[in-house]
């Protein structure tokens, strides 16, 4: 089946701005751009409809129930849930999360087991750790190589004292899409009626790229957020097999979620209310109801098809750049390609991308024992959506191969063993030639290249010279001979030592008052720097320069 993503993403009235002509958006995982549908969902609600749901019963706040009980239908619709009544709203995955932690773990018994894997969410851990304590549970995971959950070996720590297990539908940092089948088989085989265990979805990824029918998947609880399938921040889903959600405890307590409130004790309302205390998002949930319709009117098979496309084209083009650690596979992927640069830092990698106006996202991603267990501490990550085109994914390997060639040199040479920290060369630096530089990419790889003559310095890494406020980590330090001040910088960043050999070049060997006297404000604002870098990188350079200041006098 043929799809167009340039006829879908003009749906998308972000993409039309003049100033996002040119955007190539790479961190769907995080979050998806709206269409128009979504927006105008959102206007007409608090335009026609805004009035407090259930609790009143004239015109406007009749509407807004309505639509709110109408939105839930469409979501059972979405999951292939048996009933209205299987559909809770939530904040978002992470609220539905903390909500079956709290709600199922409070009827264990200390001792029972909760099964997850390293490849989960921190929202789909920290919930769990955070009950286990409390409830004096054991955590368990699914056997592992590398990080890389063997989900084929999930019945190795099934045991009679398994309550909940708990896996993601779809890893955000890797893509890893695991076989859902596989799973239900071996807890179908595991299971027999003594034995209550419940098997949890979390189908925050999933759900954005798949069409999701809990029947087929055979779960007992699904979760997913509506801002990563083109539905507004703030409301998510969470689906629950009636008779499970009918026997659970509430959460949360407050209005909505009660039928009726004495003094000491309170009667709950009846599904899916009782999980629902407080006001809900209703704005949110208007946008809500939207997306779902966008996505059934849209063709969800081309819309999948075409996103494997450009992340198997991603993962082959990228294998060809010798410059990269690429970590995902493309094997049973969502629509991710996760890397690291082999020379430099991730965040100098992703900062460059942005100066091309390429959106990725770059740390751990809320996955760090994945993370940690590929031996890094931050990746790359590119996440496709239906809108990205062939030529974004164009733009963003040859924006990588423009980086690669320039970060390829060798890094200034290895310190001297045991030598107190000596100073940088920086005598050949000079800002004229800098400035001299046509554009802003010519400027840019200058700069990384003045960062080569900041030396590698492990003798100065300590937490007393840390420098706060800068995105990467950075180091300086100081001392002062006859009046004379002198400084020795060091960072993971090559753009942090580029902006710090700027700075030293002007102020290292001169006096407090000279220092003083200078304006490097506006040198810095001379040289396009603040207008063409991040506030983060900005704020690093004036971080440098504040520590510098405060040592010099
Ligand atoms: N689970 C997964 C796999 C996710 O990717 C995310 C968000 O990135 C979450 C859970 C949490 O979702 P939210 O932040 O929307 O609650």
């Amino acid at each position: 089946m043929s799809f167009d993503a340039d006829e879908f993403k003009q749906q998308f009235p972000l993409f039309a701005q003049a100033e996002n002509r040119q955007l190539v958006y790479l961190d769907n995982a995080a979050t998806t751009q709206k269409p128009q549908a979504v927006i105008d969902a959102i206007c007409d609600f608090y335009r026609h409809s805004n009035a407090n749901t259930h609790r009143s019963s004239h015109r406007l706040a009749r509407r807004a129930t309505e639509m709110v009980e109408r939105v839930r239908g469409r979501a059972a619709g979405f999951l292939h849930a048996a009933s209205a009544r299987e559909i809770v709203f939530c904040r978002g995955a992470t609220e539905a999360l903390n909500l079956l932690a709290y709600s199922l773990c409070s009827e264990m018994q200390p001792g029972d087991e909760i099964v997850i894997s390293t490849a989960e969410h921190h929202a789909n851990i920290v919930p769990w750790q955070m009950m286990a304590q409390r409830h004096r549970l054991i955590l368990r995971y699914v056997p592992h190589t590398a990080g890389i959950p063997q989900f084929d070996r999930l019945g190795e720590v099934l045991s009679e004292r398994t309550r909940v297990v708990s896996l993601t539908g779809g890893s955000n940092a890797l893509g890893l899409r695991p076989d859902l089948a596989g799973i239900a088989r071996q807890l179908r085989d595991w299971r027999t009626p003594g034995r209550a265990l419940r098997w949890i979805v979390d189908a925050a990824q999933l759900a954005a790229h798949e069409v999701v029918d809990v029947q087929k998947i055979g779960c007992d609880f699904l979760v997913c957020s509506a801002h990563k399938f083109y539905g507004p921040t703030g409301i998510g889903l969470l689906y629950g097999r009636e008779s499970l959600l009918r026997a659970m405890p509430p959460w949360q307590g407050g209005g909505e979620m009660i039928a009726e409130v004495d003094l000491y004790s309170s009667h709950y309302a009846d599904l899916p209310h009782k999980f629902e205390a407080g006001t809900s998002p209703l704005a949110a949930i208007a946008g809500l109801g939207a997306a779902l319709e966008f996505l059934a009117n849209s063709d969800r098979d081309a819309m999948a098809a075409h996103e494997q496309r450009l992340m198997l084209w991603l993962h082959r083009e990228l294998a060809t750049l010798p410059g990269l650690r690429v970590i995902s596979q493309p094997q049973h992927n969502l629509g991710i390609v996760a890397f690291t640069p082999g020379n430099g830092s991730a965040a100098d990698l992703m900062h460059w991308l942005d100066g091309r106006d390429i959106a990725v996202r770059v740390g751990h991603h809320c996955a760090q024992p994945l993370i940690r267990a590929a031996g890094e501490t931050a990746t790359v990550r590119a996440s496709v959506a239906a809108y990205n085109t062939q030529r974004d994914v164009e733009v963003f390997v040859q924006a990588l191969r423009d980086y690669l060639q320039l970060a390829e040199s060798p890094q200034s040479a290895p310190p001297q063993p045991g030598a107190d920290w000596g100073l940088d060369d920086l005598s050949v630096l000079q800002v004229e030639q800098l400035a001299s530089q046509r554009d802003w990419q010519d400027r840019y790889r200058e700069l990384m290249r003045w960062g080569k003559s900041i030396r590698a310095k492990p003798e100065i890494r300590r937490p007393e010279n840390l420098v706060r406020g800068c995105e990467s980590e950075a180091w300086l330090v100081h001392r002062e001979q006859g009046g004379r001040h002198y400084f020795a910088l060091d960072s993971d960043s090559r753009v942090v030592k580029g902006l710090g050999a700027l700075l030293l070049s002007q102020i290292d060997g001169r006096s407090a008052e000279e220092i003083r006297a200078l304006d490097l404000s506006q040198m810095f604002a001379d040289l396009g720097l603040e207008k063409h870098l991040s506030r983060s990188r900005s704020n690093g350079f004036y971080a440098l320069l504040r520590q510098a200041l405060a040592q010099a006098s």
